[in-house]
Formats: C-alpha cells, structure tokens, sequence
C-alpha cells in the first residue's frame, strides 16, 4: 500500500474502533444503571502515530493522555492544532521531569508519593500555578506497578492536601491484568472502597469525585464499579509493539 492508502486505511480503523468502544461503554452503562455521559473517555497514545491520533480528534475525541514526558514533549507541539484538545499525563512521573510535564499536561494520575507532591508544589508555586492531581493506587499489590498501597492511600492524600497548589481530585488504579475478572473486580472494588474513606476524612481541598480506573481488557468492569474515567488505548489504535511492562515497570528509575 502506499502512504496514502494506508493512512485512509488507519483512519477508518481507528473511527472504526471508536464507534466499538463508544457502543461497549453505553452497554456496560446499561447493564449497571449509570449514563454514558458519567463516563470520560481517555484516549491513551502511548507509542500511537500523530495520523491515528488526528484520526480519533477528527471523530469527536479530545482527551489524551501519555506515559512518557518525552513522549509528550514531542506529540504536544505536533498535535497543538487542535486547540480544543487536553493532555493527561498517567504514567510514572519523576521529580525531575516535574517542570517539564506542567508545561502540556492539565491533570497528572500519577501522584504515589510525597516526594513527588512535593516538587510539584515546588514548580508550581514558583509558577503561580494549580494542578489537578489523582493519586494512584496499587490494588493489585503487584511489585511491577507503582502506586501506593491502599493501606497507605488517606496518610498519603492528608499529607499532599498540605500543598494548596494541588487540587486533589480522585484515584487512579491499573487493574490487574490478565487475571479472572473476579480479580481484576476486587482492584476496582478496592479503589472505591478507599475513595469512601478519605470522603469520609474530610479533607479541606481535597475532592474524590473522579475514579480513573479500566483499560481495553477490563473497562467494563470498571464502569460497573463505579469508574468515571476509562483510559483506552489498543482497542482503539491496535495492538502496541512493547509489552505494557516496558512503561510500568522501571524500578531503576524511581
Ligand atoms: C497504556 C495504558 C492504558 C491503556 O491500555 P490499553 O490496554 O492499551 O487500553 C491505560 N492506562 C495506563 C496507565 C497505560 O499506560
């Protein structure tokens, strides 16, 4: 095929795959009594070529999220035609790529501990600056995944609270992946659990009112759980060529 051909090709696919995935969401909606429009979709575009990506914004998308700050700083400028468009950022995120990510991003998924609160705050006090912030959780307490332990969650969220340039607005989690769906439902289960206790708490500043929670293999899982945000990658652009541990599991980089 030539290039034209081929981007026509990955255009289609990837509205394609849109309309699938929009009708999945409205399905897993119904079967638990909520409305599609509780449910954000974002699109995650980790390793996505800048034709896919253009291709979902053209059917109607506008909130993308990325793993990488790299990866970000390069697609931010290319994509920043799309004045409407919205960055998240949702993979791990180091104290020194902090300045950086605040450039592109308007809501970071990834806080997992005070240190990284910390510098944030730092920048963006230095900056005048807010930032929406989830705090993630590892419920799968699986060692190849960041977040902090459930057990440690409202401890965590009192101490970032302290920060008044960081406005607290729910958790994130990654499900566990390839397991039973009873299992990957106890993660999702467990973040709302833990979202009831720091609602509980009281916390001046701090809302919960956003669970970003459900990949391709388990969103419908997660709406059914009570998530407010789905991050949606392969099903919509196709299978990637790194195995997901390839972005979650850098230890030697925390
Ligand atoms: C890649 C990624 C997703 C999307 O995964 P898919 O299985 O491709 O839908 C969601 N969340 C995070 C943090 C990711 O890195």
């Amino acid at each position: 095929m030539d290039t034209h051909t081929e981007e026509a090709k990955d255009t289609k696919d990837v509205q394609d795959n849109l309309k699938d995935v929009r009708n999945r969401i409205q399905l897993a909606c119904e079967a638990s009594g909520r409305k599609a429009k509780e449910i954000r979709l974002l699109l995650a575009t980790k390793t996505v070529p800048d034709t896919k990506i253009s291709a979902a914004i053209q059917a109607g998308e506008t909130l993308l999220g990325e793993n990488k700050v790299q990866e970000l700083q390069h697609k931010y400028p290319r994509l920043r035609q799309h004045s409407h468009i919205e960055w998240h950022f949702i993979g791990h995120l180091q104290t020194n790529k902090v300045k950086e990510v605040l450039k592109y991003a308007t809501m970071i998924h990834s806080v997992d501990r005070l240190k990284l609160g910390q510098a944030l705050h730092n920048q963006l006090t230095k900056e005048n600056n807010k930032m929406d912030i989830l705090v993630q959780v590892n419920t799968s307490y699986e060692e190849s995944k960041f977040g902090v332990s459930p057990e440690d969650t409202l401890a965590l969220i009192e101490s970032l609270s302290i920060f008044e340039t960081l406005n607290i607005k729910g958790l994130m989690t990654i499900g566990k992946l390839n397991a039973k769906q009873e299992e990957t439902r106890n993660c999702f289960r467990l973040l709302k659990k833990v979202q009831k206790q720091v609602i509980e708490r009281g916390l001046p500043g701090v809302t919960m009112n956003i669970l970003s929670m459900g990949m391709s293999g388990d969103f419908e899982v997660a709406i059914e759980e009570g998530a407010t945000m789905i991050r949606v990658g392969s099903s919509i652009f196709g299978e990637r060529m790194y195995p997901d541990h390839y972005y979650w599991n850098e230890h030697s980089a925390r």
